[in-house]
């Protein structure tokens, strides 16, 4: 068995006149008619429990598409059981065996369930069909196979052995002594599937949290592992609270590992409970978070103002700047500004938001009325305030759905709030520098940045490029020259960023799998 080196799925269009966009169009038609009943999946088996939670499209609220059922403390307790009595067997298989059943997975993303995990993500978290190709079956996909190609690659990392000394030196990359807990977020499919999958890929078991406004989509994750042949227990799907969770999981001797996507302040929670619960375990749990972001874009004045603009609108506004990534700040030299400016009026105000399961928009709601309140609010704040101006957008309703216009806040105060604190919606703010200062400007976006995950430069001078790429060295996790600060892709860019952003462990790399693992050296003499 020796799988060929992994490639990128590639996205299919769904223009119009084409048969995917039929057979997504079929698939949503079938799903909005269903009404699902999601249940845990704890040890392979299926538990309900009669508190049922509704689950409605963010964008069309009055819809009901099924329900999900909420599980307590006891299904916590049940699953950390399920996963410890998975381990032994799953940890003794052959590695072939584990990768075989992730590579089908794969397949099953790109090839039959390939219109269920789209129209699944589009429906549940209101991505626009593209938005949720290119990660729900894509970059998952992508997940899969490239993290088979990543093992490969680690276990074949062998120390030195001196020829003819008699000794034969190894490494052996077990999987950690316990269990993993995954907690995912709402805004990629693909992450809720890479972050239980990574571990269980390495011989880890599972016990994984999805977030409440992404069940329906899990619910498909779950169900496309288990055709591809994943024994009951490895990844067990409980449905609760995250406290609830909590309590029982980081008070347990057996706590491996936590893999982690969400919020800054969840995650640094996390850490010091962990912290202070370390001599209940039986190992020093590995931790490993990807959290929030405050992404900038920095333009030079030798930049050309329409690429600007087009990533701008791109990086700030897909999927309803619902991206750890998103482009939220930018700095735009004064000589560009007014091309720019007459830019993003155009095409920011000629964006069509609307519900998701009619193509043509480009902008689907926010996830739900928690994220509509604090996004809202903080337009609202900026159309009184002295420091900024609303240049377009600025409108919100939640009659239908929660729907955030995409707006554009140009602030004189570069220290303004929306220039630093993480807003998660489809919110854009500009700062407008002095042409000669491009360095200092550079020196402020640093330190303005207690975050650090994506960044941008535009330039065409290269001695700019170079200067920034310098100066911005700890900025951002994943840099970008000359593009939009988002949509990194599985082996290519690989994803992950530092200070508040998170551990760094980038996200489908060698660098995350070896987090998985808690390797032994044998030394044998013969
Ligand atoms: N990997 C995604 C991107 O590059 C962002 C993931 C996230 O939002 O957590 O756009």
């Amino acid at each position: 068995f020796n799988p060929p080196p992994a490639v990128n799925e590639p996205s299919l269009s769904y223009a119009p006149g084409t048969t995917e966009r039929d057979a997504l169009k079929a698939e949503l038609a079938r799903m909005k008619a269903e009404q699902v009943d999601i249940p845990m999946t704890i040890g392979g088996k299926k538990i309900t429990t009669g508190d049922r939670v509704a689950i409605h499209p963010p964008h069309e609220i009055k819809h009901t598409l099924g329900h999900y059922h909420k599980g307590g403390s006891a299904h916590v307790q049940q699953a950390i059981d399920a996963a410890l009595a998975a381990k032994p067997a799953w940890e003794a298989l052959p590695w072939q065996e584990r990768a075989a059943i992730f590579l089908k997975a794969a397949d099953l993303i790109s090839g039959p369930y390939r219109y269920k995990i789209n129209a699944a993500t589009m429906l549940g978290q209101s991505k626009t069909p593209h938005q949720s190709e290119i990660e729900s079956v894509a970059e998952l996909a992508d997940f899969f196979r490239f993290n088979v190609q990543f093992m490969i690659e680690m276990y074949e990392d062998q120390p030195l052995t001196e020829p003819g000394s008699g000794i034969w030196n190894r490494v052996e990359y077990r999987p950690l002594e316990g269990f993993v807990f995954a907690i995912t977020p709402f805004n990629f499919t693909a992450i809720a599937g890479n972050l239980p999958g990574a571990p269980a890929l390495l011989g880890n078991t599972v016990v994984w949290k999805p977030a409440e406004t992404q069940v329906y989509a899990a619910a498909v994750i779950m169900e496309i592992l288990e055709e591809a042949g994943l024994p009951d227990g490895v990844i067990n799907m409980i449905l609760v609270d995250g406290p609830v969770a909590g309590d029982i999981i980081f008070e347990h001797q057996d706590f491996a590992g936590l893999h982690f996507t969400g919020s800054t302040k969840v995650f640094q929670h996390l850490w010091q409970t962990i912290g202070k619960n370390l001599p209940k375990y039986r190992t020093y749990p590995r931790i490993v978070g990807e959290t929030g972001g405050k992404d900038f874009l920095i333009a030079h004045p030798s930049a050309p103002a329409a690429q600007v603009a087009t990533a701008l609108v791109r990086g700030a506004y897909e999927y309803q700047g619902q991206k750890c990534s998103a482009a939220s700040r930018a700095y735009l030299p004064e000589s560009l500004w007014p091309a720019i400016k007459t830019l993003l009026v155009e095409q920011v105000g000629s964006i069509k938001m609307g519900n998701v399961e009619d193509f043509s928009n480009f902008m689907g709601a926010v996830i739900d009325e928690r994220a509509f309140d604090k996004i809202s609010g903080y337009i609202a704040e900026a159309k009184k305030s002295t420091d900024a101006e609303v240049l377009i957008g600025g409108g919100y309703d939640k009659s239908e759905g929660y729907f955030i216009e995409p707006t554009v806040i140009v602030t004189t105060n570069p220290n303004y709030r929306t220039m630093e604190e993480e807003i998660f919606g489809p919110v854009l703010t500009i700062f407008v520098y002095q042409d000669d200062a491009f360095e200092a400007t550079l020196d402020l976006i640093d330190r303005t940045s207690p975050y650090a995950l994506t960044g941008a430069v535009f330039s065409c001078d290269r001695g700019a490029v170079d200067f920034a790429t310098h100066k911005l060295r700890h900025s951002a996790g994943n840099f970008y020259i000359n593009d939009k600060p988002t949509g990194a892709v599985v082996g290519q860019q690989p994803f992950g960023g530092a200070r508040g952003s998170g551990t760094n462990d980038k996200a489908g790399s060698i660098i995350n799998l070896y987090r998985w693992v808690s390797a032994r050296s044998i030394k044998e003499n013969f």
